[in-house]
């Protein structure tokens, strides 16, 4: 049997779907009271649900669509690559051509001393592997009580438990009694969030010495890596203040920690460069990668070493016992391989340096002319809106955090485009092949959907 896709009417797969089928970060009661939306098809830009309504796809899937949806070229390479070899592992002395391939690949978009790769089939998993990857490394230089991870609050690094320690969700920390020991969280770089009355560079330069302190008090000789989204994804697309990288530049350089970027998200032109560590100048010795790696047209994730790790990790010889069944999976590879090659001959990534970025950043900061907009982000194709209740007072927020998010959500999808909520905020991350035109209808989407909030709010009795 083929998969179904809109074979049963949608209430038939509604009713099906909220007898069985359990969805990641979901309250099942409420989802099955009102049932899910059945996405159907997607090309370009625009998902189509099973009622045949278009909708944008803002979000490019969970922020990895990056060459758009329905590509056949990707679909056509795993298709000729699972009829020569579907499956064949890594273990055990054994490699295959699309693995080889990839690998090159990928030492070449990276930075110059990164030059190693190693895989699995997830950004979770790709930070677990970082967890044991820099503990062994110290292990393995001799310092085996380096074994401290430093991270940052409101982080995301994945759901398993490695990453969940990891990050800095204190929600998903409460359920599974996380984090695991050697974990150590500091404060993220959220200026309209948290910085009180300081300037963003203050508060920067701030929130970067907090991980000088950190080491400090745990001790250097105690402390493994640190890790951290160039600009937090899940935690509400954080663009960290211009002072921020640097100054954590400056701490680093002068500790001997590890630094490990989760390019999760901002790797693969989300940014305007191939990775977020080269659009800030980070200098990694790891990058956990997932997501834009394929597009999201099959699971895969890796994470990048440095040549420095690599000769620490392994030059003395010795197994590292970790590995994945499908690490290097030659379909995912292929994927992977196609989706870059796309990246590269349509000048995708450029594109959102030079085109398609500042074209949508102009437009989206407008959008704090608001009345219901504090503040409008956006760095490369990944931005924010900020929803407040006084537009003078950066320091109030909506009682019932989320609530006004997912009214506004709620809205925007029934007006055409996918825009997440996190907490009160609005964002977006849409695909790197957004055209102008597109670009023109997700503002006027987001506009529109903003006016409505507002009247939503007002009749309600949220604003004064
Ligand atoms: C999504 C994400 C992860 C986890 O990736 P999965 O493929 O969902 O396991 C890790 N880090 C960051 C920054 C992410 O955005």
């Amino acid at each position: 049997m083929t998969a179904p896709s809109n074979i049963y009417p949608t209430a038939a797969l509604k009713a099906l779907d909220a007898a069985h089928h359990l969805h990641p970060f979901s309250d099942m009661k409420t989802l099955n009271e009102e049932g899910s939306r059945i996405i159907t098809s997607a090309e370009g830009v625009w998902l189509t649900d099973s009622d045949g309504n278009r909708i944008m796809d803002g979000m490019a899937g969970l922020w990895c669509v990056q060459v758009g949806h329905g590509r056949a070229e990707i679909a056509d390479a795993v298709h000729r690559q699972m009829c020569e070899l579907s499956y064949y592992n890594t273990f055990f002395k054994t490699s295959h051509p699309p693995a080889v391939a990839l690998s090159e690949k990928l030492a070449q978009l990276a930075p110059a001393h990164v030059n190693k790769v190693f895989y699995c089939s997830s950004g979770s998993e790709a930070n677990d592997t970082v967890f044991r990857m820099v503990r062994t490394y110290w292990d393995q230089m001799g310092q085996p009580d380096k074994k401290v991870i430093i991270s940052r609050w409101n982080g995301y690094h994945g759901s398993t438990l490695a990453g969940t320690s990891l990050g800095g969700m204190k929600a998903m920390h409460g359920q599974g009694d996380l984090p695991v020991p050697g974990v150590h969280h500091i404060d993220q770089p959220y200026w309209f969030g948290e910085g009180g009355e300081m300037s963003p560079d203050a508060f920067g330069v701030q929130a970067a010495r907090e991980l000088e302190r950190a080491i400090d008090a745990l001790g250097e000789d105690n402390v493994a890596a640190f890790i951290a989204e160039p600009i937090q994804g899940a935690g509400g697309v954080i663009i960290p203040p211009g002072s921020y990288w640097p100054e954590i530049r400056r701490i680093l350089s002068e500790r001997d920690i590890l630094f490990v970027a989760d390019e999760v998200i901002c790797g693969f032109g989300r940014l305007g460069r191939w990775f977020g560590s080269d659009h800030f100048g980070l200098d990694p010795d790891l990058m956990a990668i997932a997501k834009g790696l394929t597009s999201g047209y099959l699971p895969m994730g890796g994470v990048l070493v440095s040549d420095k790790v690599a000769a620490g990790l392994f030059e003395k010889g010795g197994e590292f016992f970790h590995g994945y069944t499908y690490s290097g999976h030659p379909a995912c590879a292929a994927a992977a391989l196609t989706n870059l090659e796309i990246m590269e001959r349509e000048g995708l990534v450029d594109r959102v340096a030079d085109d398609i970025g500042p074209y949508l950043q102009a437009r989206w900061r407008a959008l704090a002319d608001h009345p219901l907009v504090g503040e409008a982000r956006m760095t490369g194709l990944m931005g924010a809106l900020e929803l407040v209740p006084d537009k003078a007072d950066r320091t109030r927020a909506f009682a019932d955090t989320g609530t006004v998010g997912t009214i506004c959500r709620d809205l925007s999808f029934q007006n055409g485009l996918v825009m997440r909520a996190v907490r009160d905020s609005m964002i977006i991350s849409p695909p790197l092949v957004l055209s102008h035109d597109e670009a023109d209808y997700l503002v006027a989407t987001a506009k529109k959907t903003l006016d409505e909030t507002y009247a939503v709010l007002k009749k309600d009795g949220w604003l004064d």
